[in-house]
């Protein structure tokens, strides 16, 4: 922990003190303020000024493993926003629980922002309980997540395993989903935005790597340029070699899929690749869009003849069975995947849309 309570009560921030302060503190007895036992100095040339507890027990300050990394990158940005003229709290109780954020921050308007710093893994009961003690007290929670968890395999590739879409963020309803990392060694900034999700843990999305000192606060929560053409290329290329050979190491849901196209007389690869199409809401979906759109396909929008129209909800309910049982938590409820698909088809040419909830068909693809 960064900060430790005197026996007076007062709170001490060690990293705010020069070296010669700090010893002299050394003298002194200070209490953890989470569960007021003994905690001491560790300080050294390498080190950040810290306090650790004295002995290994059961403490909420404990539990979060925290590493030297993560605490650097706490105190880089509570000096960041502080001098950008916000009320800032380092490691705060709040009100109701005995939650700390690694930041309470506070805007000229009086709404509260908690920004947790995450730089360890996190279960989804811990990352529950914080995000909804942050509800409760009425508090907006803002995940960063450190750069050592940013895994990028390409110009536009990263991994992102179903535990780390958790963190997908749209801060607004028609905003982006985006990933927001900090990375303490480097004092930068990543904002990963255009993401496209492909059912597994290959994802697609734009980096911005930004510094922290060219940097202010709401630039954190920009939308940046999105570079369509490459961005869409690349995500259908996923798709396009995860259709070649769809059988390895597929879980049994892709399995079955397949067998039931072969049944009903087709092959997965016999679908022209371009009937699949990126949706933002694919974390919606169990399967990957090459299993769910061509079932819709088989469903419901081949059969139709052109001219023939089909209700979304049809396609709704045709879709419920792919349904993802998780979502991400920072993400309002938007637009369901098949209306966006939908939406794709009409903008392709191949559908129009009548009304909210009636699609035409315009042409037949000639493949079936
Ligand atoms: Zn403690």
């Amino acid at each position: 922990m960064l900060q430790a309570q005197l026996e007076d009560g007062r709170l001490i921030l060690l990293a705010a003190h020069r070296k010669e302060q700090i010893h002299d503190f050394k003298k002194q007895r200070f209490l953890c303020p989470a569960c007021r036992k003994s905690v001491i100095i560790r300080a050294g040339k390498k080190l950040i000024p810290h306090f650790a507890h004295e002995q290994i027990h059961d403490c909420e300050l404990n539990r979060t493993g925290e590493s030297l990394y993560h605490m650097r990158g706490k105190l880089q940005l509570f000096r960041w926003l502080t001098k950008q003229g916000y009320t800032v709290k380092l490691e705060q109780c709040l009100k109701d629980s005995a939650r700390r954020p690694d930041l309470l921050l506070r805007t000229a308007g009086g709404k509260e922002l908690a920004i947790e710093y995450q730089c360890a893994a996190i279960s989804d009961e811990e990352l529950l309980r914080r995000n909804e003690a942050y509800e409760r007290n009425g508090i907006v929670p803002i995940w960063i997540l450190g750069g050592n968890r940013l895994k990028r395999t390409s110009t536009y590739m990263l991994d992102l395993p179903k535990r780390e879409q958790r963190f997908l963020t749209q801060y607004k309803q028609n905003m982006q989903l985006q990933m927001l990392y900090y990375c303490s060694d480097s004092k930068t900034f990543c904002n990963v935005q255009h993401i496209l999700l492909t059912g597994k843990k290959q994802t697609v999305g734009q980096f911005f790597f930004r510094p922290l000192p060219n940097l202010l606060f709401p630039h954190l929560f920009q939308v940046l340029p999105q570079n369509v053409e490459e961005t869409h290329k690349v995500w259908q290329s996923i798709q396009a070699r995860a259709v070649a050979r769809p059988l390895t190491y597929a879980p049994a849901s892709i399995k079955r899929w397949v067998m039931r196209l072969y049944d009903a007389g087709f092959l997965l690869h016999d679908f022209p690749l371009s009937i699949l199409q990126p949706v933002e809401a694919q974390y919606q979906m169990s399967v990957p869009p090459y299993i769910w759109q061509t079932d819709l396909w088989l469903e419901q929008l081949n059969v139709l003849p052109v001219m023939g129209s089909v209700s979304l909800n049809r396609l709704k309910y045709v879709c419920r069975k792919w349904e993802a049982a998780t979502r991400p938590f920072a993400v309002p409820i938007s637009t369901h995947p098949a209306e966006s698909y939908m939406q794709r088809l009409c903008q392709l040419g191949w559908f129009g849309q009548i009304n909210a909830d009636t699609f035409v068909k315009k042409k037949a693809l000639s493949l079936f």
